[in-house]
């Protein structure tokens, strides 16, 4: 057999019109990383004005989960991240394919992979190997004991090709593998690595149809790509030392190979790889919790990229207008749960009103409250919210009916009761004499209030301190102007005349 292998270099011409895919396996929900491949893969296409493929890659029957598909495609659309071919839910949540190159779920090109293999025998590419697992079992541990890699011997490499033929027709077990040079050195441009190489030696006969007639992950994702029009194959760092095998398929039937980008791998914080427990990592539980989708997907952009050194938060739009895949790291990119609360906090607060109050609404209880008020105080409390579902504790003293003062203290640092109650009553008669308005605009009231203790020859911290502690009933809170203006008049008086008999008490 000739060898088909030529040396993989970075391409010099501009591809024609982009195609990438993203090809989760349907396991049951989408982890945060799969989201950034997802992601970075769109980015992509968006950027050149290409195409973003979703493609399901269900070959190994034994690891589909039911609802799998569905559960993808939820996700993605609830992150914004959305193909524009292939796999998709209809408004009655049923999966439908669109595109003209489908079908685009696996499972259901079958016949194409087993003409692919075939081919591939046909060309001396690929054999078919007969090996019984208990021999592959000996063999692993025979290689085990003497301390060697554990990989294929060999064994059905150089069988007789009718002979093998004549064993296959007459139903006898067995797969097909790849049949890999065993000398030499393979060479792969990637666009985030540049030239990686590996050793043939090391690479075992990869198997590429299994024993149940499924095709494994390697043909089915090659001949895909291809028949696809895949122009890059964006994936995480895991897939990387697979691309050899992949790279020889496309040489074996005189394909282009794709763009290989392969992703760095995401990290806990203490450098571990990031854990796979879903309550850790699954998109749907991070929205559940009050995470943003633009947050999340801003989150996970900067999981190896940056579009600028100065700069951390980014809309969708942004990041799809900046997108570069040379940019992007090799190291590990470290998944920082504070830094996720931070940028789902920015969003939070650089959105337009409306849409905050419509995200933050439902979490609090639906009751005949005067809305403005409830209006009023979800708009207080935006700068403390770090994920939408915050809002409950972060308004709760505001709606109680009395406040308890029992973790906080009325007075200012040595101020003696009777002249906290003072202030207290004098900011009572001031708001008695302004009119609603004026009460609803916090800057109205400050200055008011400092007017107030500018001419009683007061201090700030003996008056607003007070004052704060009155109307919150909390070490810390905003800020008393704030407080009032977001009470009301009738409110804020109340409160304030409830502190004045506790301080009396
Ligand atoms: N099905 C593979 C996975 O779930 C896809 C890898 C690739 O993108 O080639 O990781």
């Amino acid at each position: 057999m000739t060898n088909p292998f030529q040396p993989h270099t970075k391409p010099d011409a501009k591809p024609g019109r982009v195609r990438v895919r993203f090809a989760p396996s349907p396991t049951g929900f989408l982890h945060i990383g799969g989201l950034r491949t997802a992601l970075y893969n769109e980015l992509l296409a968006r950027r050149h004005g290409g195409d973003f493929i979703l493609r399901i890659e269900d070959t190994d029957q034994s690891r589909a989960v039911a609802g799998g598909i569905e559960n993808i495609c939820r996700s993605l659309a609830a992150t914004g991240v959305i193909p524009n071919e292939g796999v998709w839910l209809d408004a009655d949540d049923r999966i439908i394919q669109r595109g003209g190159v489908g079908p685009y779920i696996q499972s259901e090109r079958r016949a194409r992979y087993h003409a692919a293999a075939a081919s591939l025998i046909e060309g001396g590419h690929a054999y078919e190997c007969f090996c019984a697992p208990e021999r592959l079992d000996a063999l692993r541990e025979k290689q085990h004991a003497a301390r060697k890699p554990t990989m294929y011997d060999g064994h059905c490499r150089e069988h007789d090709r009718h002979e093998a033929r004549r064993r296959v027709e007459k139903g006898e077990k067995h797969v097909v593998r790849l049949k890999l040079p065993k000398a030499g050195s393979v060479t792969v441009w990637d666009a985030v690595r540049d030239d990686v190489t590996f050793d043939w030696a090391g690479i075992d006969d990869q198997i590429i149809m299994k024993s149940d007639g499924f095709p494994t992950y390697h043909l089915a994702a090659t001949v895909d790509d291809h028949d696809m029009g895949i122009t890059h194959v964006i994936r995480g760092e895991e897939w990387l030392p697979s691309s050899p095998k992949h790279l020889f398929i496309y040489k074996a039937f005189g394909w282009t190979p794709p763009v290989f980008a392969h992703l760095p791998l995401l990290l806990n914080p203490d450098h571990s790889k990031l854990s796979k427990r879903q309550g850790d990592v699954a998109v749907e539980d991070y929205l559940a919790k009050g995470y943003l989708p633009e947050a999340l997907v801003n989150f996970v952009a900067l999981l190896g990229w940056n579009p600028s050194a100065d700069r951390d938060v980014y809309s969708h739009d942004e990041l799809a207008a900046a997108f570069d895949l040379a940019k992007v790291n090799k190291a590990g990119a470290v998944f920082n749960i504070e830094k996720l609360d931070w940028l789902n906090a920015q969003h939070l607060r650089t959105m337009p009103e409306e849409r905050y109050l419509e995200l933050v609404r439902p979490f609090l209880p639906k009751t005949t409250r005067d809305e403005d008020f409830v209006r009023r105080c979800l708009l207080l409390v935006r700068d403390r919210v770090i994920r939408t579902s915050d809002v409950r504790l972060c308004t709760a003293y505001l709606f109680e009916k009395t406040l308890t003062y029992d973790d906080v203290s009325l007075t200012w640092k040595t101020q003696e009761p009777i002249q906290a109650v003072e202030r207290l009553k004098a900011v009572d008669e001031l708001l008695h004499g302004l009119d609603e308005e004026a009460v609803l605009d916090a800057h109205a009231v400050e200055r008011a209030v400092k007017q107030l203790i500018a001419e009683r020859g007061w201090g700030n911290g003996d008056t607003l301190w007070p004052l704060r502690v009155a109307l919150s009933g909390q070490e810390k809170s905003p800020g008393p102007f704030e407080l009032i203006a977001c009470y009301g008049t009738i409110r804020a008086r109340q409160r304030i005349r409830d502190a004045v008999k506790r301080l009396k008490a």
